[in-house]
């Protein structure tokens, strides 16, 4: 089986799971950035972390077969922090970079107007830089949340059919459904969205704009939840084409709108013992 996590933050994941994620056929992943739970105090850091999005990362995941791409922007909390906002100045640079393939995360986390602001102006970025874009939705106030990130894109201008709208759950898909905008889940462990929920969410939904995310980050997450989930699909009677449609088809149309998503090494191990290094270093301990 082949699967493309189109919303994992590896950054905060280890070795172990780039291994345990090739094993299970998680080949392909999209990094948007995001907030890094420490709150970030000048523009430099994000210009680091955005480098190493695009450098280290992809470097990183190569070594185990799974091809690695980005979403670059401001993150809607940190969109709260006057001395975050200059990296907005610094975006187009990177959103011309050959492995960003969308503008994101943006959108709501408390809905301030500061909030408002960032996610207008990444909108009209994406629409600039002709890439799709990723959008979160808050935890809280999830429905008002998700009304209110659809005007919003609605007035924007940018084609519905080039935004994923994320972190649903069975309460917010059928407004995001009737927007014609992809329909993004993140599955968790514990709380929110679980596998049995998605199947049946798959169930009455449909298969068509969907895509599911592990959204694994440096918090309680499960790199390897897409694959249970399509092993939910399957027990309760999907077909093996209904699976890949949803965990490696889905994703690959959308990003691909991109135009610059790359996908012929996915599965290809670049060499973990024999590999160059990236600025000097690599993952291996010890000597050469
Ligand atoms: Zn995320």
């Amino acid at each position: 089986m082949r699967i493309f996590d189109p919303h994992i933050h590896m950054t905060s994941r280890t070795t172990d799971d780039y291994a345990r994620m090739a094993a299970a056929g998680i080949v392909a992943v999209v990094e948007p950035a995001f907030w890094l739970g420490q709150p970030r105090t000048h523009p430099g850091s994000f210009t680091d972390y955005f480098d190493s999005l695009i450098g280290w990362e992809p470097y990183r995941a190569a070594q185990f077969g799974v091809v690695h791409h980005a979403t670059i922007a401001l993150n809607p909390k940190e969109a709260n922090d006057p001395r975050c906002l200059p990296v907005l100045d610094l975006l187009p640079r990177y959103l011309d970079k050959d492995r960003v393939v969308a503008v994101g995360e943006i959108g709501y986390d408390s809905m301030t107007p500061e909030e408002d602001t960032a996610f207008e102006r990444q909108l009209a970025l994406a629409i600039e830089h002709d890439l799709p874009a990723l959008v979160h939705t808050p935890h809280r106030d999830k429905a008002r949340g998700t009304r209110r990130t659809l005007d919003v894109v609605a007035a924007s201008g940018i084609a519905p059919g080039r935004v994923a709208v994320d972190h649903l759950n069975e309460v917010t898909v059928g407004l995001v459904k009737d927007s014609g905008c992809w329909m993004g889940f993140s599955i968790y462990p514990e709380t929110k969205m679980s596998p049995p929920r998605m199947v049946e969410i798959l169930r009455e939904h449909g298969t068509g704009r969907v895509l599911i995310n592990s959204a694994a980050d440096w918090g309680v997450s499960d790199p390897l939840l897409t694959l249970a989930t399509a092993e939910a699909m399957l027990a309760s009677g999907f077909k093996e084409d209904d699976v890949e449609q949803v965990l490696w088809h889905n994703p690959v149309e959308f990003y691909g709108q991109s135009g610059r998503l790359d996908l012929s090494a996915a599965g290809l191990i670049t060499g973990l013992a024999t590999g160059p290094t990236f600025a000097g270093s690599s993952i291996k301990r010890g000597g050469e």
